[in-house]
């Protein structure tokens, strides 16, 4: 299982994790912070579990780009 998270009241809008991943990450147009895709929210922490180990190249390359370092990226 990947779990990906991000601590989304942090985010500055910058836009790289979306430039990096646009498959998991969107611009949120109502407050200009990055949405996580299809996560969940529970206190400020969306969070996404898959299965598909596939997308864990393409979410911690999202992670690295991010300045601020609210993208994190598990594998359990
Ligand atoms: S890279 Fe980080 S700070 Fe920039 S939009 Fe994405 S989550 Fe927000």
């Amino acid at each position: 299982m990947v779990v990906i998270t991000l601590q989304r009241d942090k985010c500055i809008g910058c836009n790289y994790c979306v430039e990096m991943n646009p498959v998991h990450f969107q611009m949120s147009k109502k407050d200009g912070k990055s949405v996580l895709i299809h996560s969940q929210n529970a206190k400020g922490f969306f969070t996404l579990k898959s299965p598909n180990r596939a997308i864990v190249e393409s979410c911690e390359l999202a992670a690295k780009a991010c300045p601020v370092k609210i993208i994190t990226v598990k594998e359990i």
